[in-house]
């Protein structure tokens, strides 16, 4: 059994050369010491709660509060019987990813190759005066998972980035703008799901 450290993973890739060889001894009562590299990049403190989780043959431990239950396969490390693409077949995702969308994009994109996953993303622009404020556009394609189950992780996607994006301008479109970006934004989604909830978000503006 192998124990490791969850670690952010851009974090992790400059570091690895430095943390190849971070050890840590048992002692009485079945304690280790936390290497003061690896607590420094959580910034742990004292009283902190530490989780254990087992992933296929690993068991891993990270800072309680660090992952979330994967939004895609919600938490089942599964979509369409296969890996999910998006959590890799991990069943969490770290709570960066689930809170800025376009992260989460970046996250797909990194190890889309390894799922059969197309990805190609760009820019909505809205009108040409740039009156409505434009926002990134997601496009997955497979021909490995089902087109049900791309759609519905691309509006997951596409969704939050839209909101996060569209979210803090959102004062700037006004009456005459409104119907321009509705008809953008509800044709932008794919599913019926993502356009129920665009429409409803887009009555509280
Ligand atoms: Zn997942």
């Amino acid at each position: 059994m192998k124990y490791y450290f969850q670690t952010p993973k851009t974090t992790w890739e400059t570091a690895k050369e430095k943390f190849s060889n971070l050890k840590a001894t048992i002692t009485g009562k079945r304690q280790i010491t936390i290497p003061k590299e690896i607590s420094d990049i959580y910034g742990l403190q004292n009283g902190d709660h530490i989780l254990f989780r087992q992933i296929g043959n690993h068991t891993v431990f990270e800072p309680e509060g660090y992952t979330k239950p994967c939004p895609a396969c919600e938490g089942t490390t599964q979509l369409d019987d296969k890996e999910c693409f998006v959590c890799r077949g991990v069943g969490t995702l770290q709570i960066d990813y689930v809170r800025v969308h376009l992260l989460m994009m970046g996250h797909i994109a990194m190890t889309a190759f390894n799922y059969k996953i197309y990805i190609e993303y760009g820019l909505q622009k809205l009108d040409e005066e740039g009156n409505t404020p434009p926002f990134p556009v997601l496009n997955l394609r497979s021909d490995f998972y089902s087109k049900e189950v791309v759609d519905r992780v691309r509006d997951l996607v596409q969704y939050g980035i839209i909101q996060d994006y569209v979210g803090d301008t959102k004062s700037i479109i006004n009456k005459e703008m409104m119907p321009i970006f509705k008809k953008h934004l509800i044709d932008n989604l794919r599913t019926n799901e993502y356009k129920q909830l665009a429409e409803e978000w887009l009555q509280t503006f």
